[in-house]
């Protein structure tokens, strides 16, 4: 939505839902405009298409994932702890020569970046020019 041409969300998006039963594809106005627990036609469950805590990453994203890291020159990891995997061990993949990491909070990464800052990514996005809302 903020203008990214190549996305891999590794971990889904609300704006796609699927029925649990018949796998219908549902889009997040149906959701949104749902009373109660969103149902499909065929009476089964729909449930957003992102992967929850305990439950595996997409194989193809994560390789995917590994593969962008793995040849980029510059990495910006912003707004997370790095606490949670398999997500957080994707630092471990880049092999380039610029790590910058933007988190409000420090991180047990923070010793290997090349520029760390500690600030909210709205605030520091905004200051250098990107809007993200
Ligand atoms: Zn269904």
């Amino acid at each position: 939505m903020a203008g990214s041409k190549n996305v891999l969300e590794l971990h889904g998006s609300v704006l796609r839902n699927y029925c649990m039963k018949c796998h219908r594809f549902y889009n997040a106005e149906y959701i949104f405009s749902s009373l109660g627990i969103p149902k499909c036609s065929c009476g089964g469950l729909i449930k957003p298409e992102v992967v929850l805590y305990e439950e595996p990453l997409d194989d193809e994203i994560l390789k995917k994932a590994i593969k962008e890291i793995s040849n980029a020159d510059t990495l910006i990891i912003a707004g997370t702890s790095l606490n949670v995997y398999p997500a957080a061990g994707l630092i471990n993949y880049f092999k380039g020569k610029h790590l910058v990491l933007i988190n409000k909070e420090k991180t047990q990464y923070d010793t290997i970046c090349d520029l760390v800052i500690h600030d909210s990514i709205g605030k520091v996005m905004e200051k250098i020019g990107m809007n993200f809302s």
